[in-house]
């Protein structure tokens, strides 16, 4: 026997370092199945610590989350357990304002980019509303910047509950757009054309993902700006089934 697994073999099973810290190389269909693995884990520790994860104001007692390893999944989860590499970024960026000279200098990845345009498209024909941006993709490091702005504003635990840590924001997948009227307001839930995009965003493939009185669930406030891209086959069974996202992966629909 070598040296080293000699060594191994004397450390009891359940302090192993290899299930300590295991490795995942699941394919793309599989994704699902880790991260639900994520959530139960920490669900369970709050339990165990009697912690109400439901809660908008619900800080984990640790940071346990698990490396996202399929990030280009259009389907891909990120959350407060789930954690995109600080280096990664989406290869198919493009700037929406390419595709739609009115809109701003934002990038989204290709699929998401061109439905946003074709879904503001829609939206100014039944409306007359104008669909415009506030922040759509977002690296890494312009998370860390955010965040700890609104931290030194109101707080971490506050700061916690609208604004996701580095590596948890869907904004980093480039298949997030924070919508607005006009850019700089937040001007868009109190309109008409917010209804009409709740109503049929779906067919464009996007989802709302913070939906209001929702916040026990998905762990944020309500945020009728942000809408995120999963393409129109699950936007579609997420808008028919009134279930939002974190419900999705939770519960093991995927399969
Ligand atoms: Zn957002």
């Amino acid at each position: 026997m070598n040296p080293i697994a000699l060594l191994l073999s004397l450390i009891p099973f359940w302090t192993h370092p290899l299930l300590i810290e295991p490795v995942y190389t699941q394919p793309v269909d599989q994704v699902v199945e880790f991260n639900t693995k994520a959530l139960q884990l920490q669900r369970q520790w709050d339990l165990f610590n009697m912690r109400n994860p439901f809660s908008s104001y619900y800080s984990p007692s640790f940071n346990l989350y698990y490396m996202i390893d399929q990030p280009d999944s259009i389907q891909v989860y990120v959350g407060r357990f789930t954690k995109l590499d600080k280096d990664y970024e989406p290869k198919d960026l493009v700037l929406l304002s390419d595709l739609d000279p009115s809109l701003p200098e934002r990038f989204m990845r290709q699929e998401a980019a061109h439905s946003f345009v074709a879904l503001k498209k829609a939206v100014f024909e039944a409306t007359k509303h104008t669909l415009s941006t506030n922040s759509a993709y977002r690296s890494y490091s312009t998370q860390v910047g955010l965040f700890n702005r609104y931290a030194q504003i109101d707080g971490y635990e506050e700061a916690n509950t609208y604004s996701a840590l580095p590596g948890h924001s869907e904004h980093q997948t480039g298949l997030a757009i924070d919508i607005t009227l006009s850019p700089n307001t937040m001007e868009f839930g109190d309109s008409s054309a917010y209804p009409w995009v709740k109503r049929n965003a779906h067919k464009f493939g996007f989802i709302e993902r913070y939906p209001e009185n929702k916040s026990y669930i998905t762990g944020y406030i309500y945020e009728p700006w942000h809408w995120r891209y999963v393409g129109v086959e699950l936007a579609t069974y997420l808008y028919n089934t009134q279930m939002t996202f974190d419900e999705y992966w939770i519960n093991g629909l995927h399969e």
